[in-house]
């Protein structure tokens, strides 16, 4: 039944042939969703059954696991055109994520607009190792912050840390406010608009600085999977070798840091030894380690500002 269905199209009333009869049947959340993420694998996404149960939640407006505990509902026409509308926008390219309008991270949930990244799973390297590292009461710093994510999660966990978060992009400081204000932390992470370090308090030092800027080489930005390039350019785009901007945060962090307090930034794993060869004692007085993310590649670079 299953296999037959699955050649039929989500867009049509289904039509199954019995007895020489066509039988009008049903659509129910385990059809629809086999029949998505069928069509998501056919297509190569990363995680067709997940996205497919993502979208599908946010139609029904249920939360993801409920619908397992409803596996053979069926669905109403206008749950089903809901749902056609929203797979007919992730194939045109669009992130699930700006579809739902939020993502987990961190096993948080988070606001997510076009305007800021989408939070990857990667980047949950830059959280874990500053609770490891950093003392837990902080201060923490969070530069190119988007929608918060690092920072909130670093204030979720650390309950007592005062957290500064910073983005250029007005509208991601937005979306950042209202991350932390849904989680709860708004009265602990400050979120500032402008450039790296500059609208920052003066003389204010952190333990622990975060930043996952943009590093995509310029060359490599045209050939960004679609739902990437449907992420902002000023999120993605590095310069020509992508570090831009990351060696302005690397330059300035050291003045920005407590004695024994760390920079953590994310980066592009090609560029790992380029860069730490590059930033010498005149930076930091500790070299930098490699750090890698759950598929073994080198995701980040922490360097700690030894106390002398
Ligand atoms: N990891 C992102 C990618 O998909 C890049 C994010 C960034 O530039 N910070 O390429």
């Amino acid at each position: 039944m299953v296999k037959h269905l699955s050649k039929l199209s989500l867009l049509d009333p289904i039509l199954v042939p019995m007895h020489n009869v066509f039988w009008m049947t049903t659509w129910t959340i385990k059809d629809v969703l086999e029949w998505a993420a069928a069509d998501f694998k056919k297509r190569s996404y990363d995680h067709p059954r997940l996205e497919a149960e993502v979208l599908l939640a946010h139609v029904l407006s249920i939360p993801r696991i409920n619908l397992y505990t409803e596996f053979d509902r069926p669905l109403i026409e206008e749950e089903r055109t809901a749902y056609r509308n929203a797979i007919l926008r992730r194939q045109t390219g669009e992130p699930a994520a700006y579809i739902v309008g939020h993502k987990e991270f961190w096993s948080l949930d988070f606001d997510v607009t076009s305007h800021v990244l989408v939070p990857r799973p990667e980047t949950e390297l830059l959280v874990a190792t500053a609770l490891k590292i950093a003392i837990p009461t902080g201060p923490f710093l969070d530069l190119c912050t988007g929608s918060g994510c690092v920072a909130i999660a670093l204030a979720s966990e650390c309950r007592k840390a005062e957290i500064d978060a910073v983005d250029i992009s007005p509208q991601a400081c937005e979306v950042a406010r209202r991350n932390a204000l849904r989680h709860q932390v708004e009265a602990r992470v400050t979120v500032f608009e402008g450039d790296l370090f500059a609208p920052l308090p003066m003389g204010r030092t952190y333990a622990a600085i975060t930043a996952n800027p943009p590093y995509v080489r310029n060359s490599d930005m045209a050939a960004l999977a679609p739902e990437v390039l449907q992420e902002p350019d000023i999120a993605l785009a590095g310069g020509t070798d992508g570090l831009d901007v990351t060696r302005r945060i690397v330059a300035n962090a050291p003045s920005r840091l407590m004695p024994g307090g760390a920079l953590i930034v994310e980066i592009d794993p090609r560029q790992a030894t380029a860069l730490l060869n590059e930033v010498g004692p005149n930076h930091f007085n500790a070299k930098g380690e490699l750090l890698r993310d759950l598929a073994g590649q080198a995701r980040a670079i922490i360097w700690q500002h030894r106390a002398l």
